[in-house]
């Protein structure tokens, strides 16, 4: 199984930076707010941060508005760099909607294992109207770009199906987010069901149960099926918002844009962390 499918597939401890910056997109119902900081010692700070989270926390993950737009990513690419040499971490991934990786090329993949790209329709002009924005890349850019990053473990495709859609709408979409991932040589597609406060107690919608299920997994805060849909391995799955909310499970350590680190995205529960002599 390759290692973003092996990330989604099981509960092992990690921890997500979520890097200071802006988006380049409008999405309507995006729930985050632009926030710069201006400390420029930012990366060295969260270097420190990063050591002194538990060793047995192997996998790391890059997240924000669009990453690739932080005044920090160039600075990141070159910490990633550093923890990927030095075999910190198992699997490093980052998620973007694909903004800035033209510029960044193979030093993504230098940098790390995988990277998960945001897409809200399967065809670019209605990807363009959701995203509010023509500056995310087309399906084309995508099949260009991606050998180009020389990413081991290759590309995720992120989607969301909304409850609004019919049952024979949401399999159209995720039929079409299918096509889209295999063109432009994704290895993979997430399907992830609308957030809801509380996971989800329903099964899949009855055309997705009738395909096997290659796996099955749950915790607190996230309930997943994994699937093979016309040849393409798809993660479908229910998340909480607040994985925390509802227990004390220790969902993983959450670097928040202060430096703080904390179990919950809000960042109101902060982890204790002393630091390594
Ligand atoms: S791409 Fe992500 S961060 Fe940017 S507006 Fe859309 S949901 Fe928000």
């Amino acid at each position: 199984m390759n290692k973003f499918l092996d990330y989604c597939t099981n509960t092992d401890l990690h921890a997500t930076v979520i890097l200071p910056g802006y988006c380049n997109a409008k999405c309507p119902f995006c729930y985050d707010l632009p926030q710069n900081i201006s400390d420029l010692d930012y990366i060295k700070k969260l270097k420190e941060t990063l050591e002194q989270i538990p060793d047995n926390v192997r996998k790391l993950a890059i997240t924000g508005m669009e990453t690739t737009m932080s005044p920090f990513f160039d600075e990141l690419l070159d910490l990633n760099k550093y923890f990927k040499d030095n075999k910190k971490y198992d699997f490093m991934f980052l998620n973007t909607n694909g903004f800035l990786l033209n510029k960044y090329g193979s030093r993504i993949g230098e940098s790390f294992d995988s990277i998960n790209i945001s897409r809200h329709a399967a065809n670019d002009e209605d990807n363009y109207k959701i995203f509010g924005t023509n500056t995310v890349p087309s399906l084309y850019d995508l099949k260009e770009i991606i050998p180009e990053l020389k990413l081991e473990s290759g590309v995720n495709i992120n989607t969301v199906v909304t409850d609004d859609l019919s049952d024979e709408e949401k399999m159209d979409k995720i039929y079409g987010m299918v096509d889209a991932s295999k063109y432009i040589g994704a290895n993979s597609l997430t399907i992830r069901f609308e957030a809801t406060d509380r996971l989800r107690t329903e099964p899949l919608i009855d055309d997705l149960n009738k395909l096997e299920t290659l796996q099955f997994n749950a915790n607190p805060g996230c309930k997943f099926w994994l699937k093979r849909i016309n040849d393409l391995y798809v993660v479908l799955k229910y998340v909480t918002k607040e994985p925390t909310s509802y227990s004390d499970w220790n969902y993983g350590y959450i670097v928040q844009r202060n430096l703080d680190v904390t179990r919950d995205w809000a960042g109101c529960k902060k982890h204790t962390l002393t630091k390594k002599l």
